[in-house]
């Protein structure tokens, strides 16, 4: 596989004049923080040495999930997650650029048909954070998104009757509006063999203030079941505003499932993921996976082996009801669903 150069992420911005004011988790995402100097200043590290961001993926990170990270702390497990570092920028022997084999799978472009009866749509590269171990940080976004493929991927479902389960992804899907996203649904709604919408986002996560009422209204509002999976890593990054917003969304009737990456130094305890899953419960939310990192170039020293992460679960299963244990899997380009560890 030939080595691409990464692409600069697209922010979420919208190019229309705005007729009303913007909400507030847009008016967030603008202010966001994109120099790593200025985040050090903000939690008292302005004497941390201060690393450039990789040209392509730089540094994003909103107020509200700063004011979660321990000031004066410069291992801290939220800022570890979005903090550029030197070691970014080496190359790592098996570690790629297209680690889960996105690119392959492209049914068309914009469209990733991995698994049965289940069809990936790439809806934004936008994010409303740049998390250093993101496996789609070399993607090249430009030629596979945009509201110009939508109704190509429309016509894609329509015919192939085995697929009945739509997943928005992206990038993170939840950082376009919600009449386009809402318009979409309602398009979607229309194809006889579809039966469930999952929307995959970090936003309740990372932006709490984007689980609105018109979010919950198209969400719960369309014939299609609803999930949603969110990405949350360290019990930290759950405060009281997250668990509200997560208890809103289930309440509302959406399956609410989370994801983390098994990350070294940011989660890799048996207790941190402990408190995780319990954390998650009582905001309504049920862990799902544990994945091991993707090997993604520039994240191989987030890399836990797979022998700890046996050892990990081990001791997890030992503390948690079996409801509360998320399934440790890798994925692997080519394979027909996940592999379970
Ligand atoms: S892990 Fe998710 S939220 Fe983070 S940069 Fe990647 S796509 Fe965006």
């Amino acid at each position: 596989m030939s080595i691409r150069t990464p692409i600069a992420r697209i922010t979420a911005k919208s190019s229309r004049p705005e007729a009303y004011p913007k909400p507030r988790w847009r008016r967030e995402l603008a202010t966001a923080i994109r120099q790593p100097e200025v985040l050090l200043q903000a939690l008292g590290l302005e004497h941390y040495e201060s690393p450039l961001s990789r040209s392509g993926f730089g540094m994003l990170v909103p107020h509200s999930y700063v004011a979660r990270m321990r000031k004066g702390e410069p291992r801290d497990p939220l800022l570890l997650q979005v903090l550029p570092g030197g070691h970014e920028s080496g190359y790592a022997a098996g570690y790629g650029t297209d680690p889960v084999g996105d690119l392959a799978a492209m049914a068309i472009p914009g469209l990733i048909h991995k698994y049965q009866g289940r069809v990936l749509l790439l809806l934004t590269g936008a994010c409303a954070i740049h998390c250093r171990y993101c496996f789609r940080q070399h993607f090249p976004y430009s030629a596979n998104i945009g509201h110009r493929l939508w109704d190509t991927w429309l016509a894609h479902i329509r015919a192939d009757t085995s697929i009945h389960e739509v997943i928005f992804s992206g990038g993170d899907p939840l950082t376009l509006d919600d009449r386009r996203l809402s318009e979409f649904v309602e398009q979607l709604a229309e194809i006889p063999h579809l039966r469930t919408l999952r929307i995959h986002t970090r936003l309740p996560i990372v932006l709490p203030s984007r689980v609105t009422e018109a979010l919950l209204s198209w969400l719960t509002g369309t014939r299609l079941q609803p999930v949603m999976v969110i990405h949350a890593n360290h019990p930290q990054e759950i405060d009281s505003e997250v668990a509200q917003a997560l208890r809103r969304i289930r309440t509302a009737g959406v399956l609410l499932l989370n994801q983390s990456v098994l990350l070294r130094g940011i989660n890799d305890c048996s207790s941190t993921l402990a408190t995780l899953s319990r954390v998650l419960f009582e905001a309504d939310t049920l862990p799902y996976y544990l994945h091991l990192l993707d090997r993604v170039q520039g994240a191989h020293h987030f890399e836990v082996s797979e022998k700890e992460a046996l050892r990990l679960m081990k001791e997890l299963r030992a503390s948690l009801p079996g409801y509360l244990l998320p399934r440790l899997v890798k994925e692997e380009g080519g394979k027909v669903s996940k592999t379970s560890i």
